[in-house]
């Protein structure tokens, strides 16, 4: 059965590199990504002179905007209406795009919402469009995973309660005691969003760092009923702004940030390694190294789907960190 399981996925993972404008940091080197086409994407080294590239199933280059790439991964997120569980992760550099990817950059206008509001914008308004055939039940769930801990963005009490992943029969890997608030529209979504804005700030020195040294992981639970054939679905689609994949030099790790960059490296790491086994259809997949593989382990199984974006920092002073990325992105595809 495992072995179905896996080849199931196989065709079910995609890989899609997203280069953002250059400059969009301060950074004023020379952009060094040249974009081919059907895929490819070079990355030309201004020091050897050399030039490297790399296939991927899309890449979006600079001017690309958040419609586009919502375009791309629209039939994936309809899938969860189907009952498919589907994972989309965000993977780069600190300062790469990941944040302006999935949640989005000026997000009062509609233009710059990224995947997290246009997927949840879809799923209502396909709800409202099948009413009377089907109905289907929103919840969504935001995580936060820091140094292999699990923290609960929606709770309002900031009880700081350790959070655990359990195993049950019926429902696989999950969190039971993480809340889930039930929504309906979009203003109920950017008030949840709120709440996990500032959650996620008040145990950070700075908001940005923070967010750039854990992964947030937003999950859309989708429960449905047919009313014409009485079966029910359910499906989870958990959308994943990873930590910054940048290596952390020795000399400036110490203490904490030493422990942090451990704790990314990590699980970051063992990500790289599940997916790439998925993608081989290994025998055994090594989903017990770190808290992300292990909450995900049952929507990166069976009746599954997977997207990865990478994100490249254009600019030539990225140019090991941007080959890093896009190394990873080969691996696990
Ligand atoms: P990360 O989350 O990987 O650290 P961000 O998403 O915060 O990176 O992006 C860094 C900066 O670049 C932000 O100011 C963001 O608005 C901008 N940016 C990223 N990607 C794009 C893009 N595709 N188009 C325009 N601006 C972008
Ligand atoms: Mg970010």
């Amino acid at each position: 059965k495992l072995y179905n399981e896996v080849q199931d996925l196989k065709g079910n993972i995609r890989v899609f590199c997203r280069i953002r404008p250059a400059g969009s940091t301060g950074d004023r080197t020379a952009s060094c990504t040249e974009l081919g086409v059907d895929g490819e994407v070079a990355l030309y080294n201004p020091k050897s002179q050399q030039r490297k590239s790399f296939k991927y199933d899309k890449v979006f280059g600079p001017g690309s905007t958040q419609e586009e790439v919502y375009e791309d991964t629209k039939a994936l997120i309809r899938s969860v209406l189907d009952g498919y569980n589907v994972c989309i992760f965000a993977y780069g550099q600190t300062g790469s795009g990941k944040t302006h990817t999935m949640a989005g950059t000026n997000i009062e206008a509609y233009s710059g919402r990224g995947i997290n509001y246009r997927a949840l914008d879809d799923l209502f308004a396909l709800n409202a469009k099948r009413k009377g055939e089907a109905e289907y039940e929103i919840r969504v769930q935001l995580l936060e995973i820091y140094n292999e801990q699990l923290r609960d963005l929606l709770d309002e009490t900031k009880s700081q309660k350790r959070l655990d992943i359990r195993n049950t029969e019926r429902s696989g890997n999950n969190v039971p005691d993480a809340i889930q608030r039930p929504v309906s529209c979009t203003e109920d979504v950017l008030a949840v969003m709120e709440v996990g804005a500032s959650n996620r700030s008040v145990a950070a020195t700075s908001m940005n760092e923070r967010s750039s040294r854990s992964h947030s992981v937003l999950t859309i639970i989708v429960d449905g009923i047919n009313h014409v054939t009485g079966v029910r679905t359910h499906g989870c689609l958990h959308l994943i702004d990873l930590a910054g994949s940048e290596r952390v030099g020795k000399s400036e790790a110490t203490g904490d940030r030493l422990e942090e960059a451990k704790h990314i490296n990590k699980s970051l790491s063992a990500l790289g390694d599940v997916m790439s086994a998925l993608a081989s259809k290994a025998q055994h997949v090594p989903f017990r190294n770190s808290k992300l593989t292990q909450l995900l382990q049952d929507s990166l199984c069976g009746q599954a789907k997977a997207m990865m974006f990478i994100h490249v920092a254009p600019e030539g002073s990225s140019h090991s960190e941007s080959i890093s990325t896009l190394g990873f992105g080969s691996r696990v595809s």
